[in-house]
């Protein structure tokens, strides 16, 4: 992390004229179409070394606001860092909340007073929280400026806030600090600079009431030059109620991480989870029925548990839980978590890293075609790993074991398209029904001749004895619940040939869900928008509702 930031700010702020001359020479070259590892090579530094990817952007992004260069983006392509980052459409940027209790008991959480619950400082991802003092406003700022140095297009910004159980801390802390946010997206320019005029403008909210600030703060976005396109928050399966899922819509949340962690009660109990499976089924339940997508935590290696009952414990998220997404965390032995003293005492022993191999290469190929992998893994230093697993590369020799054993898994994630053009006339339009609780499910998907993905939208019909979220916008509608276009994220309005994001497929997406709600007798349509996409919806024919986006009389 530290590293990374250096050298963004030695390329930004320590390029001499030599350095920047160079860089107009080298960018010149690539623009012709020369190889960009090989043009840098050719022109070496006075005193020795290389001009890197970095410096090539500072220089683009200053020839580009100094007029000397008109904006192209095949050419910030090729030059731009690490291109996946921004691959599945949207630009991530992740958040931390302040240092707080949390209601949870959990023995396998560890406990640090300068973080959240559940966090490490030296986590990555983490770190940054720690280093702004978890103020959510330069949290995202710096994030979106680092971001926007190396290249990464930032007008799409997907917000997670990570933080022990969200719904426990006070709602005027939760509503300060989703406004500020906003704040942040609101207030930058695309070269990362503070809007000024735009600052003015919002800081004659500051004084006024927090939940107008927070509505005033939402409506600037839909305009904003960062568009937060998704809201997620992390919390536990108890704390889900109807008025909770009010509140959250409030705040703009659009998805929901949930731990899981067992679909047993023996397990759950021993682990002092305090809350049961039927809690869980619930909690989903409701999620679903108000659109929120659905993200579970699942952790195989808990205490009491054997690799055994792992295999039969995953299979059972597969009915009535069906997450949109999962993250697996195999349990990790901390010397500053209460199952430290249970190993201690020999009660406790962790898997070896072969065990949990051979467990995940059994379990990923029978996650369905709906549901995506975000992590098969935590990120958690090594160093503080007891015993146990301390291969962050997991993921990695997993797929290896697959390869090796010939099966594979078709995950969204494993059937993205990311970078690879799409041809249109060859994509096969494919719905996925399956039932979820009380709900049927429809994932409705464009795939390519070689089964990548190339979009997907997630329809919700609601059953007669699907929950009820006592909210009127959803009053009888098909629960629209996301719709994700793949494609590098590309700046509104910039094309490229062939990328799934500006080929209309949303559109086709949403027309087709359409139809299949009308087939099954639903007159109404709802869609969980975030902020910044309402106005994609609102163009399509839907209406704004108190919380959602509608539109009746299909
Ligand atoms: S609910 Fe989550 S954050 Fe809270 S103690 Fe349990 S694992 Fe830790």
């Amino acid at each position: 992390m530290q590293t990374e930031r250096q050298e963004l700010w030695r390329s930004t702020h320590l390029l001499t004229e030599d350095k920047k001359e160079l860089a107009r020479t080298v960018l010149d070259e690539i623009r012709r179409g020369r190889d960009v590892t090989k043009t840098l090579r050719s022109h070496p530094l006075r005193g020795g070394g290389y001009l890197n990817k970095s410096m090539l952007v500072a220089i683009y992004n200053e020839m580009v606001t100094a007029g000397e260069m008109q904006e192209d983006m095949r050419l910030l392509e090729r030059i731009r860092m690490k291109p996946m980052r921004t691959l599945s459409g949207v630009t991530t940027v992740t958040v931390l909340t302040k240092p707080y209790p949390c209601p949870g008991k959990c023995i396998f959480c560890p406990t640090d007073v300068r973080m959240p619950k559940s966090y490490l400082p030296d986590e990555p991802g983490a770190m940054r929280g720690l280093e702004h003092d978890f103020d959510p406003y330069t949290q995202v700022r710096s994030r979106i400026e680092q971001l926007q140095s190396v290249g990464h297009p930032t007008d799409k910004v997907e917000l997670l806030i990570l933080g022990g159980t969200w719904s426990s801390y006070r709602r005027d802390y939760q509503e300060w600090f989703v406004r500020r946010c906003f704040d942040a997206m609101n207030r930058l320019h695309h070269e990362g600079h503070e809007d000024h005029k735009g600052n003015q403008k919002e800081s004659s909210v500051d004084s006024v009431a927090t939940s107008e600030a927070l509505a005033h703060a939402h409506t600037f976005n839909e305009t904003a030059n960062h568009r937060n396109v998704g809201l997620v928050i992390e919390t536990r399966p108890d704390e889900i109620t109807p008025g909770e899922l009010r509140w959250l819509r409030r705040l703009g949340v659009t998805k929901v991480q949930m731990g899981a962690q067992s679909l047993d009660d023996r397990i759950l109990e021993l682990n002092k989870r305090g809350h049961d499976v039927e809690c869980t089924r619930r909690a989903t339940a409701l999620l679903r029925a108000a659109g929120f997508k659905i993200v579970l935590h699942w952790m195989p290696n808990l205490l009491g548990a054997t690799p055994e009952s792992d295999r039969a414990d995953f299979a059972r998220l597969w009915n009535d839980f069906c997450p949109d997404e999962i993250k697996i965390y195999p349990n990790q032995l901390l010397a500053n978590a209460e199952l430290y003293e249970y190993w201690q005492r020999g009660e406790f022993k962790p898997y070896t890293t072969q065990e949990l191999i051979d467990l995940i290469a059994d379990v990923k190929p029978t996650i369905p075609r709906y549901c995506r992998v975000n992590r098969v893994i935590r990120d958690i230093p090594s160093t503080h790993v007891v015993e146990g697993n301390r291969k962050t590369s997991l993921r990695q020799d997993v797929q290896g074991e697959m390869q090796r054993r010939g099966t594979h898994c078709e995950c969204v994630r494993c059937r993205e398209v990311r970078g690879k053009p799409i041809h249109l006339h060859l994509l096969r339009l494919d719905d996925l029904v399956y039932p979820a609780g009380a709900a049927e499910e429809h994932f409705i998907s464009y795939v390519t001749p070689d089964d990548k993905l190339a979009g997907f939208i997630r329809l919700s019909l609601p059953g007669k004895d699907s929950p009820q979220t006592g909210i009127s916008d959803l009053d009888g509608a098909a629960l629209i619940r996301e719709v994700h276009v793949y494609g590098q994220s590309l700046p509104v309005g910039a094309e490229k040939a062939g990328a799934a994001q500006h080929a209309g497929l949303g559109t086709r997406l949403l027309e087709k869900a359409e139809a299949i709600a009308k087939a099954n007798g639903f007159e109404r349509m709802a869609v969980i928008s975030a902020v910044g996409t309402r106005g994609y919806y609102l163009e399509r024919g839907f209406e704004r509702g108190e919380l959602y986006l509608t539109k009746d009389r299909l």
